[in-house]
């Protein structure tokens, strides 16, 4: 078998640098408590932020929707026709979003694969933020253009790099994530936008880490900074606050038009399934209802981060929810993650090539489920563990 020699000593080396990630089964529903590997622990890993995932209302929906429709779209939707209940969600995101259509994908990462090819080709240019996610770069490499990154956040940057290229391309494209899903951080969108602008660009922001965060009752990015009109494609994910499964694209209806006609994996791949897309219009009924969920996780971020600052932890520069533990080395991230786990806080190490090497974390994911109580005991766990391996002071 020497042919497959070569995964033995590449998985050997993946342990022996501590960048190995052994995956923990979870035997419960999602929520603030969770039973993983057969102990209860503290849920600080999930993207689950309004604690939607396992929230009565979406199970309830999906059951009904089951009882109708079955479970499976059995095809797909531009081949076989499209069940009402997908256009319905795509109705709906359009109105929670204020703008003129949108369309849904399997899943953020199809979103992102299916949307930039469709829209730039091999005589275009698109600038990308360096940080930006997984599924826009190979979204990008996947259009065949010519990709430039530009510094992270740095609009200067972004905009040198547009006067080096001008006149050089057919169309251009600036691309970004919303919020940054290592770091927390936020995209300056309202510069970003001016540079769109000035130079006729077309402008798509990947706001999965932003719905049901950011925004009045958690309408995301563009309503943040109310730039609504202004953003071309808005791309997200139904699978972090929504609590389900799916991606979804909004904007102008023209684009949407296009990408039903040439987005790949709307074109070659089954839609959501009938549970998920119930699931979803239950999710938009309560985000449209009620902002109480949205200010509970915001409510919960400013106590846990201003706590563990007080702790003299390192938590990096995030605005949001996501509170990255700096650690450095990935094995003192590793170390970290399991002594956490022997004290009952399931948070997960993050290394390369997920994180520069040398910027290991802990990445803690805040809930609108968690109670006070809940991060009080995350909190004692993490100067515990922080103090015996001398990341804190006694
Ligand atoms: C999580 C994430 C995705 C992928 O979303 P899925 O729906 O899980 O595929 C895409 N883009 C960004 C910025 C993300 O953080």
């Amino acid at each position: 078998m020497s042919r497959l020699n070569w995964l033995e000593q590449e998985l050997q080396s993946l342990h022996d640098q501590g960048l190995y990630n052994r995956i923990r089964t979870i035997q419960s529903p999602q929520g603030a408590w969770l039973r993983v590997d057969g102990k209860k622990v503290l849920n600080f890993c999930s993207n689950n932020y309004l604690g939607l995932a396992n929230h009565p209302r979406l199970v309830e929906a999906a059951r009904r929707a089951m009882e109708k429709y079955g479970v499976g779209p059995a095809a797909v939707r531009s081949i076989a026709g499209t069940m009402d209940l997908h256009v319905e969600l795509e109705r709906r995101l359009a109105a929670f979003k204020g703008v003129e259509a949108a369309i849904t994908f399997q899943s953020g990462f199809n979103a992102n694969l299916g949307t930039i090819p469709a829209l730039v080709g091999k005589e275009d240019v698109i600038f990308s933020d360096e940080l930006n996610h997984a599924s826009i770069i190979d979204g990008c490499r996947l259009s065949g253009a010519t990709i430039v990154r530009y510094a992270h956040n740095n609009v200067a940057d972004l905009e040198r790099a547009v006067q080096e290229w001008q006149g050089k391309y057919r169309r251009g494209l600036i691309v970004t994530d919303g919020v940054f899903s290592m770091d927390g951080d936020i995209a300056p969108l309202p510069e970003i936008y001016e540079i769109a602008q000035r130079y006729d660009l077309l402008l798509m922001v990947d706001d999965a880490h932003g719905e049901g965060v950011l925004g009045r009752g958690g309408r995301g990015i563009v309503d943040h900074f109310d730039l609504h009109g202004k953003v071309d494609i808005e791309v997200g994910t139904l699978s972090k606050a929504f609590g389900v499964v799916g991606g979804v694209v909004a904007g102008n209806a023209r684009i949407i038009e296009w990408l039903r006609q040439r987005g790949r994996p709307f074109l070659f791949s089954s839609a959501m399934t009938v549970p998920d897309v119930a699931a979803c219009l239950a999710a938009l009924d309560l985000l449209e209802e009620s902002s109480e969920l949205v200010e509970k996780l915001w409510e919960n971020t400013r106590y846990f981060k201003s706590e563990m600052k007080r702790l003299g932890f390192d938590i990096g520069q995030s605005q949001t929810p996501i509170t990255p533990i700096m650690l450095g080395e990935a094995p003192l991230a590793q170390e970290f993650s399991r002594r956490l786990f022997e004290e009952g806080v399931f948070a997960m190490a993050i290394g390369y090539p997920t994180v520069p090497k040398g910027k290991a974390r802990i990445r803690v994911m805040i809930s609108a489920a968690h109670e006070r109580q809940d991060l009080d005991r995350g909190l004692e766990a993490f100067a515990r563990v922080g103090r015996s391996l001398g990341v804190i002071g006694a």
